[in-house]
């Protein structure tokens, strides 16, 4: 396994494999990797003939008072852990290597970043699609994964490489969940202590619950929303940002609901952020 920080390294790398006629599938991380990235790099290492993981905490997407500085680092965890699953090349580049000079130039995406985790974390598709343009050009990957997790965010993303010709395929994979209380796995977990994550159940026991309510007929999209904020407020030290029912594709909150809904939420359990979503469909 190579590990590279230079972005002239990899693109020369990426090169020399695509000549080989090498079929680069990527999984761009920020590290402290566990069960959700294990997901997409076994994914990527099944559908590809070099599979390419980046670890990178990306100050760009966070604004001042969030957690940039404290963001849980495992370098050389990871490292172990990704030769283990036989990832070909690790680029982990410094944030100095990203971003020498002052950027000028961003990526923007319209509209889908308004709304959810865009209300309360400014800098954040901004960064991202930035961040993720930049590594494009970089590992230069024919496929890349993202985790259903970041349901907005890999929205944001399918729409930046349709809008802008990026010659990229997007996999979205489905949320890794813990067994038994179902939180959805992230490195964020790692800051809860045992009565926070305890507490953390509810964000997964509200959607399953609104879930079943759409099973049972419900169908309008402002009552279950106030059902599942009443739910997570009622429960103590979980601080709710927001809980939505929203349309799968343009994001913005369902008044009624048809066959298809996103159900998003965003809770503070002390001082950890943590998100959440389910897709509902009608059967049949
Ligand atoms: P992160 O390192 O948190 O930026 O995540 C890197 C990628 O892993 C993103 O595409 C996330 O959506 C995905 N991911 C994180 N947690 C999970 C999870 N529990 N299940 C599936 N994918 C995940």
């Amino acid at each position: 396994m190579e590990i590279i920080s230079k972005i002239k390294t990899m693109q020369e790398t990426a090169d020399s494999l695509r000549h080989e006629n090498k079929r680069i599938g990527f999984v761009p991380t920020m590290g402290a990797l566990h069960q959700g990235h294990f997901s997409l790099i076994n994914a990527a290492k099944k559908e590809n003939d070099a599979l390419v993981v980046s670890i990178f905490v990306n100050p760009i997407q966070f604004s001042p008072e969030e957690d940039y500085g404290s963001y849980p680092i495992a370098l050389e965890k990871d490292t172990e852990i990704c030769k283990q699953m036989g990832v070909d090349i690790i680029f982990c580049p410094e944030a100095t290597e990203m971003y020498s000079e002052r950027l000028l130039t961003t990526v923007n995406v319209s509209e889908i970043t308004s709304g959810l985790c865009g209300s309360f974390r400014p800098c954040l598709f901004q960064g991202v699609t930035t961040v993720v343009t930049k590594l494009f050009h970089a590992v230069k990957p024919h496929v890349a994964y993202f985790g259903q997790k970041d349901y907005q965010q890999a929205a944001v993303i399918k729409r930046m490489v349709m809008d802008l010709n990026f010659d990229v395929e997007i996999r979205v994979l489905p949320i890794v969940r813990e067994e038994g209380t179902g939180l959805a796995l992230s490195s964020r977990n790692a800051y809860l202590n045992p009565e926070e994550r305890a507490q953390a159940g509810i964000l997964f026991e509200t959607l399953r619950k609104a879930k079943l309510m759409l099973d049972d007929g419900e169908r309008d999209g402002v009552k279950l929303s106030s059902w599942m904020k009443e739910n997570i407020e009622g429960s103590f030290l979980a601080l709710l940002e927001y809980a939505e029912v929203c349309d799968t594709e343009t994001l913005k909150p369902l008044l009624q609901i048809e066959t298809r809904a996103l159900l998003a939420l965003a809770v503070k359990i002390g001082k950890t952020r943590l998100i959440d979503n389910m897709i509902w469909e009608q059967a049949g």
